[in-house]
């Protein structure tokens, strides 16, 4: 088994200078992410690509996994790396390299060859003939087929030969780090966890805010928003974790408003507080797992009172999606399971049975008032008292 990965990265748009803080960034993140499995793994950046040697045994598997989870990622390839010690060699090499992977099965093939160094003293068709020529003499149940094979065997021809014939795709996007800071409202539900994964795909170091009303909501359910955290963390990096007691503010809301006024009105404090976090910590956006017309407080009306109040630019990547494709990306990127966990949210304890669908700002503005006297106070207290989590992948 190879303890080897090549690793394959787009390359539109990441010439220059930007190329080179791309693989740094991707070099970084894939640390990271091997970093729970434990063993030691050296990540080298050599002539456009990047390579993952395991020094010890590794598990194929658990690190393809891994690095599954790396945003920038295209294809992973298993890779056997070999001196150039001549032709010969090399055609030994490839035959039990196909010996250990395939055994002698019927498969069809194609040799594929690159000279990156040309110095080598065959042409790549050269190369490819030789080869297909001994693998069609040590396997005679194998045959070529330029079009289609089932088997692509490739070889490089670099400072040292590589051997590689599997690719499995990645994630691709771009490596967390390459594109700024967002600020994600992160509750316990199913939709911002998504949002948090499909903003960080795009190479956006993500921080979080959550907002909880103590003694209401309980200890388990901020548990639960930290525990969607630690699975976030594993494709967009550590995440900072501001939990924000939102008690008082909630109950005076619940107070001094309308109560089919409320959640749009807690909304708005939401993200005036989330601001004041993403301006502390420069981030240059707010990030919500909000979509149109899922819930009252997501119709386009709500969303323009949400929006009044913000100065960051609000993304919501889950905008135009329906739940249930929502639904389809948390199980495939593992909070699912977590997400559906029975705990209350401090919206659905103080939520209105039939808040408005169009809310009026002037209307709201004017709600808003009646908290003058003491709501600066209390949002000033909410900042103050936040707790800050560190949430690393597990
Ligand atoms: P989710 O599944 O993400 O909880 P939802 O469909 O339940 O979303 P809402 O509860 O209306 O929708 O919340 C809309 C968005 O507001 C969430 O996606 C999240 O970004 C943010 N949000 C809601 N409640 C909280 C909270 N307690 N703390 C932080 N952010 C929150
Ligand atoms: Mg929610």
């Amino acid at each position: 088994m190879s303890n080897a990965f090549l690793i394959k990265y787009g390359e539109i748009g990441i010439k220059g200078k930007n190329r080179h803080l791309f693989e740094d960034a991707l070099v970084h993140q894939i640390k990271y992410a091997l970093k729970p499995i434990g063993g030691a793994f050296q990540v080298t950046k050599e002539q456009g690509r990047i390579y993952i040697e395991a020094l010890g045994e590794c598990d194929q598997e658990e690190v393809v996994g891994r690095l599954q989870c790396v945003f920038g990622i295209v294809g992973i390839c298993p890779v056997e790396i070999r001196e150039d010690q001549g032709f010969e060699k090399l055609a030994q090499d490839v035959i039990a390299y196909l010996q250990e992977n395939y055994g002698s099965k019927a498969l069809t093939f194609k040799v594929h060859t690159r000279r990156a160094r040309k110095n080598y003293p065959m042409p790549s068709m050269e190369v490819n003939a030789a080869l297909g020529e001994r693998i069609l003499e040590a396997f005679p149940d194998m045959k070529v087929d330029v079009h289609h094979p089932d088997l692509m065997l490739h070889i490089e021809i670099r400072k040292m030969i590589n051997i590689y014939s599997q690719t499995i795709p990645g994630p691709g996007g771009m490596p967390v780090g390459t594109n700024g800071k967002g600020m994600l409202l992160l509750s316990g539900g199913i939709d911002s966890p998504v949002a948090g994964y499909m903003i960080a795909k795009r190479g956006v170091k993500i921080d979080a805010v959550y907002f909880h009303a103590p003694p209401y909501t309980s200890e388990r359910a901020k548990q639960k928003v930290i525990d969607l955290a630690k699975v976030v963390a594993k494709y967009a990096g550590p995440i900072y974790l501001k939990v924000v007691d939102f008690t008082a503010i909630q109950m005076y809301i619940y107070e001094k408003c309308p109560h089919d006024e409320l959640t749009i009105i807690m909304r708005r404090y939401m993200m005036r507080i989330a601001e004041r976090f993403a301006e502390e910590t420069g981030s240059l956006g707010l990030i919500t797992g909000e979509s149109i017309g899922q819930v009252a407080s997501q119709t386009m009306h709500s969303l323009a009172a949400t929006d009044e109040v913000c100065r960051f630019p609000v993304y919501r990547p889950l905008i135009g999606f329906d739940k249930i494709e929502i639904i389809n990306i948390s199980e495939k990127i593992g909070t699912y399971e977590t997400s559906i966990l029975p705990y209350e949210d401090c919206c659905t304890i103080f939520v209105a049975k039939h808040p408005v669908t169009k809310p009026g700002l002037k209307a709201i503005r004017r709600s808003e008032q009646k908290l003058q006297e003491q709501i600066d106070g209390m949002v000033k207290a909410a900042i103050e008292t936040a707790e800050t989590v560190v949430v690393e992948a597990e």
